[in-house]
């Protein structure tokens, strides 16, 4: 029970998603450069202006160097603050149609109960509301329940772009580290397929999937139950 989509593709993934952030880096240093940032702009409709202009910069050119200086600073002239959460492959088991819920755990869940919480976010670190959010893990013990809808359900966030998942921490299951698989989409905009990841996992290193941008900040309760937050920072058109 491997997954058959091999690390190559994260890897792919990855790579592409760090190819366009330089892009827009990049993008957005011409704009500061060429005095066309207009501070009246709301911060969206920069971003959606600039998109166009992706396809006219040479991928020739390097991001480094002072193009990356001045990029940094016209994002912090219009408020890009936040990198986007990084896309990963959605492996075997992924469902449509998991009920609606904030919590997948019941009175025969086995394991050690963990709740999620956290913001969706746009990239200029405005909160979504009504982002779709889409869990599915494997159970206590490793294992996918592909005939049922257990431990997979979906959400939306709150108006201040807030979701909260109560479940257990996912058993290990062969060839991979400990994950959650998770679908998150702003209402107009593209749908991002990540995983989260656990801190202090021996298999981290190994697997070939895994993103340290991607591991859970974890609280120990105390009570045999355990709290952690993570923030996704999506394209909201
Ligand atoms: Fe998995």
């Amino acid at each position: 029970m491997t997954y058959t989509q091999s690390s190559d593709t994260g890897k792919r993934v990855q790579k592409r998603a760090n190819r366009r952030r330089g892009i827009v880096r990049f993008g957005l240093g011409l704009v500061a450069a060429g005095g066309i940032l207009a501070a009246s702009l709301a911060p969206g409709v920069l971003a959606q202006t600039l998109l166009p202009s992706q396809s006219t910069i040479p991928t020739t050119i390097s991001t480094t160097g002072t193009a990356a200086v001045v990029g940094t600073t016209a994002q912090m002239t219009v408020g890009t603050t936040e990198t986007l959460t990084v896309a990963q492959t959605e492996g075997p088991y992924f469902k449509t149609n998991s009920p609606e819920r904030t919590s997948l755990v019941d009175d025969t869940t086995q394991g050690t109960v963990l709740t999620i919480t956290g913001q969706v976010l746009a990239a200029d670190g405005t909160p979504v509301a009504n982002a779709l959010v889409d869990f599915w893990q494997a159970n206590a013990s490793g294992a996918y329940d592909n005939s049922g809808y257990n431990l997979r359900g979906h959400q939306y966030t709150d108006a201040n772009g807030y979701y909260t998942l109560t479940t257990v921490v996912p058993g290990l299951y062969p060839g991979r580290t400990r994950h959650i698989h998770v679908k998150v989409q702003a209402p107009n905009g593209p749908m991002l397929t990540t995983q989260l990841y656990f801190p202090g996992e021996s298999r981290n290193s190994t697997d070939g999937i895994f993103d340290p941008s991607l591991v859970l900040n974890i609280t120990d309760n105390g009570d045999g139950t355990q709290a952690a937050t993570f923030n996704f920072v999506v394209n909201t058109a």
